[in-house]
C-alpha cells in the first residue's frame, strides 16, 4: 500500500477558458446580454448582514417559483448549483444500479466524467454519421440513461416521437434529458412527465436566463423521483444555492417578458450568422441552441482556424476528438460580436 493507492484517480473534465484580458468570447456558450433587470434588482436588494445566516435549505421559494412557471408541483422540482450539479447528483441517486448507463459517443463530455468518478458503468450510443439522434441504440438493457436535447456540441434537436421511444421502451430506467439549451428553439420533453413516472428533465439559468454566474440550476420529476434525489443530496450538502442566487433566481424565472425577448434577438443574430457562414462555404448544422456546430471550407482546417481565431483575441470552442476535430462550436455573441467575428473571418480565410 501507498498513499497513492488511498487517493480516487479521476481524468476532470476541461471546461472552456475564462480569458481575464479582454476577448470575443464565442467559446462556453454564455448568454451575451446582461441578466434581467429585476434579478440585478433583487441582488441590489440583498440584507448583507443576513449573510451570517445560513440560507433555506429547501430553497423553496425558487422552487415555487419555477414550479409555478411551468406548472408543476414544487415537490416536482429540485434545484441545484447550475446545472452540472444538478446533473451529478442525478448520476449520484438514479444511476446506483449494477448495469452499464446509456449516452450517446458524441454529446456533454461530463456525463462520462460523473460516471468515472460515482463509478457507475456505462456505455456509449453511436449518433449516426450526420450527428441526429438514432432511439435504436437505447433499446437494450440499461442501468440509466442521459440524453442532451438538444444536443451540445452538435446543436441538434432529436425528434420528440424518438424520445418518447426511449422512455417508454426504459420504464424501469431513470432517463434524464439534459434541456440546457432547449429554449433556443428547442422542443421541451415536460409533456412527457404527466405520462412516463421516469422522466427527469435537467435545466439551467446559465443560458437563457443569462446567469452563468451565478450557478443556478434545476430539475423536474415526479414527486418520487425528485424525493430521491433530495434524500442524496440532503445526504452530501444541505446548502447549496447561496442567498444572492436564490434571489436571483426567483426574479429571473418571474420575468418571462425579458426572457423572451432577449431569447428572440439571440435567435435572430444565429439565423443571421448561419447564412453568413454558409455563405463562406462552411458546413452549419441547423442549430436549436445559442451555437453553431460548423465546419469551415476546405482550404482551411478547423484548428487551424481556431488558433488563428485565438490569436486575434476571438475564443470559440475546438474539440480535439475523433468525428468532431473538422468542426468548430460557435457561441452566438451579440450583432456586434459577431460582426466582429465575421470582419476577422475574412481577413483569415484564404
Ligand atoms: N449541460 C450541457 C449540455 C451544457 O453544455 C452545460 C454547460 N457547460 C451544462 C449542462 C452545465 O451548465 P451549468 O452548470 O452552467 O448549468
Amino acid at each position: 500500500m501507498s498513499l497513492a493507492d488511498n487517493i480516487r484517480k479521476v481524468t476532470p473534465y476541461t471546461p472552456g477558458e475564462q480569458p481575464q484580458h479582454k476577448v470575443i468570447k464565442l467559446n462556453t456558450n454564455e448568454f451575451p446580454y446582461p441578466p434581467s433587470p429585476k434579478v440585478v434588482e433583487a441582488i441590489r436588494a440583498i440584507n448583507a448582514s443576513k449573510l451570517r445566516l445560513y440560507p433555506d435549505p429547501d430553497c423553496r421559494e425558487l422552487r415555487e417559483t419555477l414550479a409555478e412557471e411551468y406548472g408543476l408541483e414544487p415537490e416536482q422540482v429540485f434545484v441545484g448549483v447550475g446545472s452540472d450539479d444538478v446533473l451529478s447528483m442525478c448520476f449520484l441517486t438514479y444511476f446506483a444500479g449494477k448495469k452499464p448507463i446509456l449516452f450517446n459517443d458524441i454529446t456533454y463530455s461530463f456525463y462520462e466524467v460523473w460516471a468515472d468518478v460515482y463509478r457507475i458503468p456505462y456505455e456509449t450510443v453511436p449518433l449516426r454519421e450526420d450527428f441526429t439522434f438514432d432511439p435504436a441504440g437505447f433499446i437494450k438493457e440499461n442501468g440509466g440513461i442521459v440524453i442532451c436535447n438538444p444536443n451540445a456540441p452538435t446543436s441538434l434537436e432529436a425528434n420528440m416521437d424518438d424520445i418518447e421511444k426511449v422512455v417508454a421502451e426504459n420504464q424501469d430506467s431513470v432517463v434524464l434529458i439534459d434541456e440546457a439549451y432547449v429554449d433556443f428553439g428547442g422542443h421541451t420533453a415536460l409533456p412527457l412527465l404527466k405520462k412516463y413516472p421516469n422522466v427527469v428533465i435537467i435545466r439551467t439559468m446559465s443560458k437563457s436566463r443569462a446567469l452563468a454566474g451565478l450557478r443556478i440550476g434545476y430539475a423536474f420529476g415526479s414527486r418520487e423521483l425528485i424525493k430521491a434525489l433530495h434524500d442524496v443530496k440532503f445526504s452530501v450538502n444541505s446548502y447549496t444555492l447561496n442567498m444572492p442566487s436564490l434571489a436571483a433566481g426567483v426574479a429571473a424565472a418571474n420575468d418571462r417578458e425579458y426572457f423572451e425577448e432577449t431569447v428572440d434577438r439571440v435567435l435572430v443574430t444565429r439565423e443571421k450568422a448561419q447564412e453568413t457562414l454558409r455563405a463562406f462555404g462552411f458546413t452549419v448544422l441547423e442549430s436549436r441552441t445559442n451555437f453553431l456546430f460548423a465546419k469551415p471550407p476546405a482550404s482551411i482546417t478547423a484548428e487551424n482556424l481556431f488558433e488563428q481565431l485565438k490569436e486575434r483575441n476571438i475564443y470559440v470552442r475546438y474539440f480535439k476528438k475523433p468525428r468532431l476535430s473538422e468542426y468548430l462550436r460557435i457561441t452566438i455573441g451579440t450583432d456586434t460580436e459577431m460582426q466582429e467575428f465575421v470582419k476577422v473571418l475574412q481577413q483569415i480565410l484564404p
